[in-house]
């Protein structure tokens, strides 16, 4: 019985490197890897071996037989996928880009490599690398296992993990599980760890470059974007990203950060944030109970009345930034009707048009009706997806009671009556003090990972190519990095260290 790739899927490849028989695409050669939302096995050359799914950090794939019931769709999502490529490589519309880089021999693809060619006499490095998130450790990952370096890591928050830790909802348990794949590398005889430790607060760049031949930040995109729209401050309005860090536990937020009181919340945003804000907010509490989730914001979707979720697309159904998967998931969320706001007629007619493999196909099977925003929610609990629509205003006197909603940015239009606003249109970067930064990306400038104009200073992850992605496409992000490193040490081109690790770790620790 052949494997299936399920929901979770992260794209790092670590399935595609085990595979004997290189069935699992595409591969990070190929020109579709980091534009498809998930790998896939071809179920006519798999043999059945299970070297994937023990290798898979996210538990995403399983024999096709044991699929559960809200997975067996990913049977047909795997196998489509290579049905849908023909020879040259060309998908049929709607099916994923296609894979096929060499021409008819379709299975002949070579397999995928991470390695390292280093020359014999390579001198160990000192690499600090600013940022435990997926991307800084999958280049500690690099380094450790592929060189004789040695790893200073470093976050600013008191628990590693950055966004595996404090960005992933609690109920999708697999996923945080990669946590535990870096986490064999914090006790690593060649790393030290320090926590709570910020660069421009407790150390500068140039102390941090004073005491390591190259330095990787790895700092990710810590702020959101905002709307910019009236009424944006009100209380009750809020970044999506603030109620994620809130039900994680971060730090930072507040346990009272967050009032459900009204019935009904607005997410703006179209990607996955904003899906699993809204599945957090009417999933069953007694379910979330068995996850993760931080105590106080368990405590508080126990006494919560919310009962419906809308969620705003400013473009239609087939430009939705959510993966299909995800959208798949809320159509079986226990006891929550998924329903699709069609009083905007171009929302059926692009769900009907769409191709297979299209995430819009998804919503042929979803209720869909012209829903009446001035009566209350109707009963149950439900997520409504509404399409062709921007907010133009938060609307109320102190507090958001409405949000004002239009389809073709007008100042009038149609008022959505809420409590809570959370926008949901994607993070963005800050500046590091001491590295140079752009404004318009809210990334740091650089070729292939090295800082323009600081030698020995690199970058991976959002704060490199910005707030796009997920897990996995950090991975090849972090080895081309890492690459430009090594390519820049083995030339000559890193300036030794002038301080020892022991005064770094006391410089360090006075100033805690
Ligand atoms: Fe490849 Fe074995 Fe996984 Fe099949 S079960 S996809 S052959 S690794």
């Amino acid at each position: 019985m052949p494997y299936a790739i399920t929901q979770n899927c992260c794209s790092d490849a670590t399935c595609v490197a085990v595979c004997p028989v290189n069935c699992i695409h595409p591969t990070p050669e190929e020109r579709a890897f980091g534009s498809t939302e998930m790998l896939h096995v071809d179920p006519k050359t798999c043999i059945d071996c299970g070297a994937c799914a023990d290798a898979c950090p996210v538990d995403a794939i399983f024999p096709v037989d044991r699929l559960l019931p809200s997975q067996r769709e990913y049977a047909s999502i795997n196998a489509a996928y290579f049905e849908g490529v023909d020879v040259e490589g060309v998908g049929f519309e709607g099916v994923e880009p296609a894979p096929v880089e060499d021409g008819p021999n379709f299975h002949a693809w070579g397999a995928p490599t991470f390695e390292r060619t280093l020359p014999s006499d390579f001198a160990p490095l000192r690499v600090a690398v600013v940022g435990t998130g997926p991307a800084g450790m999958y280049a500690a990952q690099d380094l450790l296992l592929h060189t004789p370096a040695e790893v200073t890591l470093i976050d600013r928050l008191p628990v590693a993990g950055g966004l595996l830790r404090y960005g992933v909802a609690p109920d999708h348990p697999a996923t945080r599980k990669a946590q535990d794949s870096f986490a064999r590398f914090h006790t690593h005889p060649r790393v030290r760890t320090h926590l709570g430790i910020e660069v421009g607060r407790d150390v500068t760049a140039d102390e941090l470059a004073a005491h390591h031949d190259a330095v990787i930040y790895a700092v990710g995109a810590s702020t959101d974007r905002r709307l910019g729209i009236p009424g944006e401050d009100l209380a009750g309005s809020a970044a999506a990203t603030a109620f994620v860090a809130w039900y994680n536990g971060h730090p930072e937020v507040p346990a009272d950060a967050v009032e459900l009181s009204g019935e009904r919340v607005v997410v703006v945003g179209n990607g996955n944030v904003a899906l699993d804000v809204a599945r957090i907010l009417v999933s069953d509490p007694d379910a979330l109970a068995a996850t993760e989730i931080a105590p106080h914001a368990l405590a508080a979707l126990r006494a919560s009345t919310v009962r419906e979720v809308v969620v705003l697309g400013r473009r239609g159904p087939r430009d939705a930034a959510y993966s299909r998967s995800e959208l798949l998931a809320l159509r079986h969320l226990p006891g929550v009707e998924l329903v699709v706001d069609d009083s905007d007629p171009r929302t059926g007619r692009a769900i009907e048009a769409a191709a297979p493999g299209d995430r819009a196909a998804v919503l042929r099977d979803v209720p869909r009706r012209a829903v009446d925003w001035s009566l209350p929610p109707a009963g149950g609990r439900r997520i409504v997806l509404r399409f062709h629509s921007a907010p133009v205003a938060a609307v109320g006197d102190g507090a958001v009671r409405a949000v004002r909603v239009t389809d073709d940015g007008a100042e009038d239009g149609v008022e959505v009556p809420t409590g809570l606003l959370l926008r949901a249109i994607g993070y963005r970067g800050v500046p590091v003090p001491g590295l140079p930064f752009e404004e318009s990306t809210g990334t740091v400038p650089h070729e292939r990972g090295r800082v323009r104009g600081l030698p020995g200073t690199y970058v991976v992850g959002w704060i490199k190519r910005g707030p796009s992605g997920g897990i996995g496409a950090n991975r090849g992000c972090a080895a081309e990095t890492v690459g430009t490193l090594l390519a820049d040490a083995v030339a000559g081109a890193l300036t030794a260290p002038t301080g020892r690790p022991r005064a770094f770790r006391r410089l360090v620790k006075r100033r805690r």
